[in-house]
């Protein structure tokens, strides 16, 4: 074969693997504080899911938003407030809560979701708060199989679709196998053990702007990034 077909080859084979890569984790681009026009520059470059973790920022950028960017996908990453729950789902787009983290809430969801009464069901993911920190939301690992269970077998307008955590500081910011993900991973295996479903039918959402590629080395399937993308971000004093 001759150097440029060779060459050509080449490129078409890196591509494929991007290409499969790609599928094996998704992006969840992370706007908060960040203007609607940079999530419409990213939405034309083929973008399609994107994580809020204020509601009301999520209910004033899915308005703005709902007619230029139709495909939009918003994930509600925030801590959930029962009193908020109401305008999660009346949120144009909303397509995913990945911070469930008791049936209370579960149970709101999926009474506030039937009034809505779209076609789809609304995909939550249970919040595990694998650092055992404090001030993270999330339930114990030892807690969210049952947790995942009880919304399979109590809210029919919700379709369980993984778990998520945001893990320490500290583990992200240190090299090697991070016990977070690794806890995660752990919590998906005992879900399936004992549900008889495979691991692979749901996320593990795990990963941030310093630490997404070490996520996807342990089995992320879905890396929420925001300052690495959009830039720091810059709170007003409210
Ligand atoms: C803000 C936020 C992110 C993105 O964090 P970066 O470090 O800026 O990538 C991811 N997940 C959650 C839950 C967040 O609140």
């Amino acid at each position: 074969m001759s150097v440029e077909i060779v060459q050509k080859n080449l490129i078409n084979i890196l591509e494929a693997i991007t290409e499969a890569a790609t599928q094996r984790c998704r992006l969840v681009a992370v706007s908060k504080t960040k203007p609607a026009e940079l999530i419409e520059a990213c939405y034309a470059k083929g973008q399609r899911h994107f994580g809020e973790n204020y509601v009301q920022e999520l209910e004033e950028k899915s308005a703005q938003l709902k007619n230029s960017c139709g495909e939009i996908r918003w994930h509600f990453i925030g801590q959930v407030q029962s009193n908020k729950i109401g305008k999660i789902c009346s949120s144009p787009g909303i397509y995913c809560v990945e911070t469930v983290e008791n049936e209370k809430h579960a149970t709101n969801f999926d009474k506030e979701w039937a009034k809505q009464q779209k076609p789809e069901k609304l995909r939550v993911l249970v919040q595990v708060n694998t650092s055992s920190e404090e001030n993270k939301g999330g339930i114990l690992p030892g807690d969210a199989p049952k947790l995942a269970e009880y919304i399979r077998n109590n809210c029919a307008n919700l379709r369980f679709d993984g778990f998520m955590t945001i893990g320490s500081f500290d583990h992200s910011h240190s090299d090697g196998i991070n016990p977070d993900f690794q806890s995660l991973v752990g919590v998906r295996k005992q879900w399936a053990t004992e549900t008889g479903e495979s691991e692979d039918s749901v996320e593990l959402s795990m990963g941030m702007s310093d630490d997404f590629l070490q996520a996807i080395s342990q089995g992320s399937t879905s890396v929420r990034v925001g300052s690495k993308l959009f830039g720091a971000r810059e709170y007003k004093n409210k």
